[in-house]
């Protein structure tokens, strides 16, 4: 069988793997430690595919307690995420059909911890939005910062669990003191980087749906019904049900 996972080299010691075009994981290599940012969608072995890239011993990071970031934690000892986002992991572990698989045991990681890698080190900032304990992780050495899904080309804020609209901003604007510390965005999903202004292109849409209150936005459907898009740029919105404004 074909592997799923494709690597895109991102230099710095970065490799972005593609899980079949259906989320995107990270190794970062430190010169001690390998950090693996999210596990996708536990198809496959990915500590396996991880040591195709690194021999080094493995810290693994979920940014968010979403399926297609953590299911993939089954093959590891165990992982960092926020507690806030424990319940969503633990529920979707819950409902997990084929494989009965038991996740790792967690830990707790919180805002301004950082993950050490033997002088290299990326520190945990919250952003809260697409889910209350959505993390992302600051690497200086290589001005990225990854998203998970806190920020994506279409931003999924319909869930239940997505907070409102307001707190997104809010949690965007609490990004400014660092934002003269990366250049990049490696987001939860696709194949390259973005450049880090999509932040100001997310905030002014943000800002907008709330002052106008989406008035005309168009629908959209996904597996849990219907929402609406409110768009910025030509392929970015912010997705979103009415009763998160
Ligand atoms: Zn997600």
């Amino acid at each position: 069988m074909q592997q799923r996972a494709v690597f895109y080299p991102l230099g710095e010691g970065i490799t972005l793997i593609d899980d079949a075009g259906e989320a995107t994981c990270y190794v970062v290599e430190g010169p001690e430690k390998a950090l693996v940012i999210d596990t996708v969608n536990g198809k496959e072995d990915l500590k396996a595919v991880v040591r195709q890239i690194t021999d080094k011993p493995l810290v693994v990071f979920n940014t968010h307690g979403h399926p297609d970031h953590v299911f993939g934690n089954v093959f590891f000892e165990e992982a960092y995420l926020n507690k806030k986002d424990w319940p969503i992991h633990d529920a979707f572990f819950a409902q997990q059909p084929e494989n009965g698989a038991k996740p790792c045991p967690l830990k707790d990681v919180q805002p301004g911890d950082t993950i050490d890698l033997g002088g290299r080190k990326l520190l945990a900032i919250a952003l809260a939005g697409h889910t209350p304990g959505s993390l992302c992780l600051l690497d200086d050495q290589s001005r990225t910062l990854f998203t998970g899904d806190s920020m994506c080309h279409t931003l999924w804020m319909q869930l239940d669990h997505s907070t409102s609209i307001q707190t997104l901003l809010d949690s965007l604007n609490a990004l400014d003191p660092y934002r003269q510390r990366f250049d990049r965005l490696a987001m939860g999903h696709g194949t390259q980087t973005t450049p880090a202004d999509y932040i100001d292109r997310l905030k002014a849409c943000a800002e907008d749906l709330i002052r106008t209150g989406g008035e005309g936005d168009e629908q959209g459907s996904w597996f849990g019904g219907v929402a609406y898009h409110h768009r910025f740029g030509e392929n970015d919105s912010i997705f979103y049900t009415k009763d998160k404004l």
